[in-house]
């Protein structure tokens, strides 16, 4: 049995993702934690369920996924992974965010490791296989749960949407090919949590996504 949390974190605002099962081994999927008392709901709640984090998994670099990166090292000692590509999002976080007004974010951490294409996160009884899907950023990934049939789609899918592409490094013709390719052969039922928004399913987003049928 998989339990997700759902957080909203920062001011755009981020769907922070808590995974775990019955052995209270957690993955976490973009911490995006930003202010204080966002900080102090997340350690209650890991603490409040006796959860123990192995992995803090990014679905992609940009600043308001990785907001909470240096408290989840300083305060739970994980450093995220994230696939290589997307790196130059990481170095260049204090431009971009006063790009986009914001002043300041706490002082970004290296990566702890590089995530890719075909490769497992296990934790628990449970694993995630990892799908790349460039096009939103080149460094974007998908976390799928076999088992579970539970796919993390950061901001690759969103319901009845796709990410943007005029951020650098994509571009829409890369997205959609890629949602095609590897996201809408799953099973019709797979419950799709996205990066923003509620969730949906790949049944859903065949019959109601108008960019990607
Ligand atoms: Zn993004
Ligand atoms: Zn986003």
């Amino acid at each position: 049995m998989l339990h997700i949390k759902t957080f909203e974190f920062n001011m755009l605002p981020v769907n922070t993702y808590v995974v775990w099962d019955e052995t209270k081994e957690a993955v976490v999927i973009d911490c995006g934690c930003y202010y204080e008392a966002e900080k102090q709901e997340f350690i209650q709640f890991i603490q409040e369920n006796g959860l123990s984090i192995v992995r803090l998994i990014d679905t992609h670099l940009h600043f308001d996924h990785i907001f909470g990166n240096p408290f989840m090292w300083h305060t739970f000692g994980i450093k995220a992974e994230a696939h290589k590509a997307d790196l130059p999002w990481l170095d260049q976080v204090t431009e971009r965010i006063r790009a986009f007004g914001i002043r300041e974010c706490d002082t970004p951490v290296p990566l702890g490791g590089y995530l890719d294409e075909g490769d497992v996160i296990e934790f628990g009884h449970h694993s995630f296989t990892i799908f790349h899907v460039p096009g939103h950023s080149l460094g974007s990934l998908c976390f799928y749960c076999k088992e579970e049939n539970v796919l993390f789609t950061g901001d690759a899918l969103f319901r009845f949407s796709i990410g943007r592409t005029d951020l650098g490094g994509g571009g829409e013709e890369m997205l959609v090919g890629n949602i095609r390719e590897k996201l809408l052969p799953l099973p019709d039922e797979t419950k799709v949590y996205p990066g923003h928004g509620p969730v949906t399913t790949i049944g859903e987003e065949k019959k109601y996504n108008i960019y990607i049928r």
